[in-house]
């Protein structure tokens, strides 16, 4: 519950007109303040960064100081407003322009990607012309404390940045369940909807807004007696994870003796916490995409040695499964600025994760070199992203090797037998899953892409996220297809996508014969209690059922009866 504020950040709407000789001048003058109110708000945001946040977000905001000490932005728009007696938004916009079809047309990615930095620096500057203001979550003491922020999406590195500000609840117009910022804001206990379309039409600033996260319901100027419904939900969860966490240091295991391995998914460095605080065995999932995020460079490998040596030390000899950068799709970092771009179509099928990686040799590396260095310090696991067929493994597998020959002839320490595993989340992989099996020391299955490619559907457009269905047949014959490629080669198989972590899901899981599960500490306990409270024996045949089921009714009826008994 909380107060709303409606981020509005869609492009600022922007017209020519022609102005009269003697308001030239003026229109300069105008114009020069402009640009040294863009100045003082970039210089204001850089003081008050938070100490938490990237080191190297300070040097991004100078890049856009330094912009603003530039001709091209500081006179250029000057001379064009005196030369064609236009206004100064639209000067702005003409040698934005100009400036962008420059960088375009670079043949060098790094330096074609700074146009994105000139947009930013023209959109502050227009914004205040228009009298706009920067927008709230910018501006590091803006107060957004207990506020819920509407907006028409947010990128996982919004997410972050909100979640500094101690933000109460969030809603989008746009974007899946399973999309990483949904992902984000449960591990992160943010309350929030996504895929509210319309949301900003029917809530103004300052309305007093409940996000109820459970039903997907956002309810506006609630009255006196839903306030009180909802405390009293409040009242009730916090006394339902009073009961949960008593399981904490509890093992797994089925009502008929089966122990069942509870690990958890992490996305930034302080979730390690959380492990311990709900007594997961491990990390099954360690999404190090986050690193990249909110910052200028990509972390070099001494800095990532440094966090993964820390990750290590916080988990106290619990395993950490740390997978390989899994950019691109709707998790997209510049590769110059670390700044999030603009989600093109059809990324989810293009350059991502180990695909990225084989082809930028420059961010793959570094972090290669600093989890096997780290390695020799504690029990790590590597884990590679969206294989797609053996060839990409073979890949990654020589880069290991020359890495760690080099090491051993340099004398720097590392495991030689540090596990490597390989995520099955694209169907080509998981048809020849015993393929895989036969290579790797793992599996993990990660059902939010498994489904989206299996069922043809964007994760991250809402339009289409009625047809996400993780109880699909092709969906649960892919997931069958998995485990007994697993098993069959004698090598575990965790899942470490949402379905492992859905209430709904676990016995179903269980009876298909999965016995790793790597979920959000949020709902470990969950599990737990499920697992506990499950006799394998009496799931299994009914799981059997619902892989020969051919109606969805069918499947809902035998979901039902498999959870029997389950509140
Ligand atoms: C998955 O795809 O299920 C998974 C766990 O990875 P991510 O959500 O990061 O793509
Ligand atoms: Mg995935």
């Amino acid at each position: 519950m909380g107060r709303a504020h409606i981020l509005q950040r869609d492009q600022v709407d922007i017209s020519e007109y022609c102005l009269k000789e003697e308001y030239i001048v003026e229109e300069v003058r105008r114009f020069e303040h402009a640009v040294l109110t863009a100045r003082q708000q970039l210089r204001a945001i850089r003081d008050h960064i938070p100490p938490a946040t990237a080191a190297d977000i300070a040097a991004f905001i100078d890049t856009h100081l330094l912009m603003l000490e530039d001709s091209a932005l500081t006179q250029e728009p000057a001379r064009l407003i005196t030369e064609r007696r236009c206004n100064a938004e639209w000067a702005v916009k003409i040698q934005r322009d100009a400036l962008v079809a420059v960088f375009e047309e670079m043949d060098d990615p790094y330096l074609r990607t700074r146009k994105d930095d000139v947009d930013h620096v023209v959109n502050r500057m227009q914004r205040i012309l228009l009298n706009q203001g920067p927008m709230r979550h910018e501006v590091p003491d803006s107060r957004l404390r207990g506020y819920i922020v509407l907006a028409d999406d947010l990128t996982p590195a919004d997410t972050v940045l909100m979640q500094h500000h101690g933000i109460a609840a969030f809603a989008t117009e746009h974007g899946g369940p399973t999309s990483h910022t949904a992902i984000l804001a449960r591990s992160l206990g943010i309350p929030s909807i996504v895929g509210l379309h319309q949301a900003r039409r029917y809530v103004r600033e300052e309305d007093l807004v409940i996000i109820d996260g459970i039903s997907g319901v956002l309810l506006v100027d609630p009255d006196p007696e839903t306030i009180r419904y909802y405390e009293g939900l409040q009242r009730q969860e916090r006394v339902h994870f009073a009961e949960l966490i008593k399981l904490k240091g509890a093992p797994a295991i089925t009502g008929d003796g089966i122990t069942i391995c509870l690990e958890a998914n992490i996305e930034l460095p302080k979730d390690f916490e959380s492990v311990l605080n709900v007594g997961a065995l491990g990390v099954g999932l360690y999404r190090t995409e986050y690193l990249y995020m909110n910052r200028d460079r990509p972390p070099a490998e001494e800095e990532q040695f440094q966090v993964y040596s820390q990750a290590l030390h916080a988990l106290q000899g619990r395993p950490i499964t740390i997978r390989t950068l899994d950019l691109g799709a709707d998790k997209q970092v510049d590769s110059s600025t670390g700044r999030e771009r603009r989600v093109l179509a059809n990324q989810a099928l293009g350059l991502r994760a180990v695909r990225l990686c084989l082809k930028e040799p420059g961010l793959f590396l570094p972090q290669l070199r600093a989890i096997i260095r780290a390695s020799a310090l504690g029990p790590l696991r590597l884990l590679i992203p969206m294989l797609s067929n053996l060839q990409e493994l073979y890949q990654v597998l020589a880069i290991i090797a020359e890495i760690r020959a080099e090491f051993r002839s340099n004398a720097v320490p590392f495991d030689p037998d540090m596990p490597i595993g390989g995520m099955i989340e694209v169907p080509a992989a998981a048809m020849c899953a015993d393929l895989f099996a036969k290579q790797l020391d793992f599996l993990s299955i990660g059902t939010n892409d498994l489904i989206q490619y299996t069922m043809a559907i964007d994760r991250v457009n809402d339009e289409v996220s009625y047809l996400y269905d993780p109880v699909h047949p092709a969906v649960l014959r892919l997931i069958r297809i998995i485990i007994q490629a697993a098993r069959d080669h004698k090598k575990p198989v965790a899942m470490c996508g949402e379905m492992a972590g859905d209430p709904r899901y676990v016995r179903l899981l269980l009876g298909l014969g999965l016995r790793d599960f790597s979920v959000h500490p949020a709902v470990l306990l969950e599990v737990k209690k499920i697992v506990n409270n499950t006799r394998l024996a009496e799931v299994m045949s009914l799981s059997e059922q619902v892989l020969a089921a051919s109606s969805s009714s069918e499947i809902n009826d035998l979901l039902g009866r498999i959870n029997a008994g389950l509140n």
